[in-house]
């Protein structure tokens, strides 16, 4: 889906300074890199000399409540790895006049951002790490298999589960306010 109003290029972006990019980076959608996905170009997104800024490998902890993980990439946290299950960090894409990726080439979540004067402008209702480990869930194997080669047990930014936790109690804070 694509909005009128662009993540990091209007105006309510500017005076906000980036909130989202600071807190995490946007999933990528596998239609996002015009390409198929295979192991060697999956290699290739891991190393500096990609066009494409370095991704990492992240998951969805218990997927489809199955108890194995939902894999997807999204672009390189500051300090980040390969594989990185953090939530709370700031992107490596992220400058001091916003995104150096160009609308088009931007991930797929990020652009599902819409700017809000409050600065909160994903949808509450919407598990963005799980829509993107349903996005990702046809190439479980081959991340399953770069997850194995590169995985340090590094990880920056929360512990997978705790921020997703506390976003939710913020949210239903919210909630009740509003009512
Ligand atoms: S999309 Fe929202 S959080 Fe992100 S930079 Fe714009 S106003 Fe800030
Ligand atoms: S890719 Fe750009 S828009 Fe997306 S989180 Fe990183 S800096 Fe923000």
């Amino acid at each position: 889906m694509c909005i009128s109003i662009e993540n990091n290029e209007s105006p309510i972006c500017t005076d906000c300074g980036g909130a989202c990019c600071k807190s995490y980076a946007g999933a990528y959608h596998p239609n996002d890199f015009g390409h198929e996905i295979t192991e060697e170009f999956l290699e290739s997104l891991f190393k500096p000399v990609s066009t494409i800024p370095q991704v990492s490998i992240d998951w969805y902890v218990n997927f489809n409540g199955v108890n194995r993980k939902g894999f997807f990439l999204r672009p390189r946290h500051v300090g980040g790895d390969i594989v990185d299950p953090s939530y709370g960090e700031v992107c490596t894409n992220l400058t001091g006049h916003g995104c150096t990726l160009d609308w088009d080439h931007r991930p797929w979540q990020c652009k599902l951002l819409v700017p809000n004067i409050s600065y909160a402008c994903g949808d509450p209702d919407v598990d963005v790490k799980y829509e993107a480990a349903v996005a990702w869930d046809k190439y479980h194997d081959l991340l399953d298999k770069m997850y194995k080669k590169y995985d340090k047990g590094t990880f920056t930014g929360h512990k997978p589960g705790t921020f997703e936790a506390h976003i939710l109690s913020i949210a239903q804070s919210l909630r009740q306010e509003e009512k």
